[in-house]
């Protein structure tokens, strides 16, 4: 019998639980330490039952999110009880400990390599090559269809309702080339729409000088446009995320009217009020917006742009709300998205004079909504008739749920496809628009 054919024993795998809080960034660092983890011989575990040890990846951006942080570890100890913490929350660590005696260990964001740490210590690996392959393109959480791209880390703003950079420091890009490969790597394995993140994609590369760095035979700056251009090269949905309507914006315009990236644009502008934009401290408020974007519709009349806002701000008199109102009125804009401020521990704004009274946000909030609910409802009403293509996210009962390029997935609305046919998620179906009401639309395919 040859060595070959004799049987090998193969050590079951410990099992890694993780709780992945908060927004598609931490998700991003979520994937990476699985798929560190995995690279090292990990099982996933999709309960607690199963779990040797449970990650909490938290988030600690609003005073709320920070809540539901805790609960999420103390349903973890509860359930397992054996529990290391990382993620924005993280720095809090002594706050944590004080509620979760017992916590194996805490990391803060982007600490890939101590939190891998805490878990060897926790229960050490067991490596078999032969079962032990990380597919080439990572672990993804997001359907395999669609994956975010994280071009930079941290924010050189300081906005002052925010303490991301406190957390997570002044901005440092990925070198274009590497963003390139990763997602050459995601379209390679199927991945059909990328979710391009960071927390100010448009500064991308000022860190590094723009520094070229070479892929395909071709040199790339590591500026927005080249990004943008290289991404278009792989034939896949490319969306843009939370964009600031700096110059360079401008540039990539034309990509997408040629059909190179999607006609998506992710602005949060947060405000329109000048006053209480400077208060807030936004990067780019001195824009002249509304031209801009009258500029980018001229050049792509397609692009949908989505926005999130923030109502109740300190010192947000009725003439501000009024001029937003006004605003949104003027803009359009697509989707729409709408906060009521919430102080955050350690923000700059906490310190602002003219806190507004929740019943008065929650007036402002209610308008603002509505508003927007009919402009939306009027757009998607214009849409009845046109075709497009729908990228399918799941099959339903009456035919399948996908996507048009003005949708991003989890903030947007859908497209209801109504067909007796087979449509598998990540499918594109060309379809006609027959219906819509304030968010959503209807589709036959053609
Ligand atoms: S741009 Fe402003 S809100 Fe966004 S991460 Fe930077 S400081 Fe925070």
């Amino acid at each position: 019998m040859s060595k070959s054919s004799s049987p090998r024993t193969i050590k079951a795998p410990p099992q890694v639980g993780i709780v992945s809080l908060g927004c598609p960034k931490a998700l991003v660092d979520s994937e990476r330490i699985l798929t560190s983890l995995r690279s090292e011989g990990y099982a996933i575990s999709p309960s607690y039952d199963g779990a040797d040890v449970v990650i909490v990846n938290t988030c600690g951006f609003l005073d709320s999110a920070k809540a539901e942080s805790l609960d999420a570890i103390g349903e973890a100890m509860a359930e397992n009880g054996r529990v290391i913490v990382t993620g924005c929350m993280g720095v809090e660590e002594d706050r944590i400990r004080a509620e979760h005696p017992g916590i194996l260990a805490v990391t803060g964001p982007h600490q890939y390599e101590q939190v891998v740490a805490a878990v060897h210590d926790a229960v050490p690996p067991v490596h078999d090559p032969y079962v032990d392959l990380v597919p080439p393109q990572g672990i993804k959480l997001t359907p395999r269809h669609y994956a975010y791209l994280k071009i930079s880390e941290g924010c050189n703003h300081t906005c002052s309702f925010c303490i991301i950079p406190s957390m997570r420091g002044k901005l440092k890009s990925r070198p274009v080339a590497a963003v390139l490969r990763e997602a050459e790597k995601l379209a390679a394995a199927g991945v059909k729409e990328l979710l391009v993140i960071s927390q100010d994609t448009s500064a991308y590369g000022v860190d590094l000088k723009h520094a070229a760095s070479p892929w395909r035979g071709r040199d790339y700056d590591a500026r927005l446009y080249d990004l943008c251009d290289g991404l278009g090269e792989l034939g896949l949905w490319v969306r843009l995320h939370y964009v600031y309507p700096y110059p360079a914006v401008d540039k990539i315009i034309p990509l997408m009217a040629e059909g190179k990236i999607l006609p998506y644009l992710d602005i949060p502008f947060q405000h329109a009020s000048p006053g209480i934009l400077r208060a807030m401290r936004r990067p780019a408020n001195q824009e002249k917006v509304l031209e801009r974007i009258a500029a980018w519709r001229g050049i792509c009349p397609e692009i949908a742009i989505r926005s999130t806002f923030i109502v109740g701000f300190p010192g947000e008199t009725d003439a501000d709300f009024e001029f937003l109102l006004q605003w949104l009125e003027e803009a359009q804009l697509d989707r729409v998205g709408c906060f009521r401020f919430e102080p955050v521990q350690g923000a700059a704004a906490n310190a602002l004079s003219g806190a507004i009274p929740d019943e008065v946000k929650e007036e402002r909030w209610r308008r603002f909504m509505a508003a927007q609910r009919k402009i939306s409802a009027k757009k998607l009403q214009a849409r009845i008739g046109q075709t497009l293509d729908v990228l399918i996210d799941e099959e339903t009962e009456d035919g399948a749920r996908g996507r048009s390029y003005a949708d991003a997935p989890e903030i947007d609305g859908a497209v209801h496809l109504q067909t007796s046919g087979h449509r598998k998620p990540g499918a594109v179906a060309r379809a006609k628009i027959t219906g819509a009401d304030d968010y959503d639309l209807w589709a036959r395919p053609v």
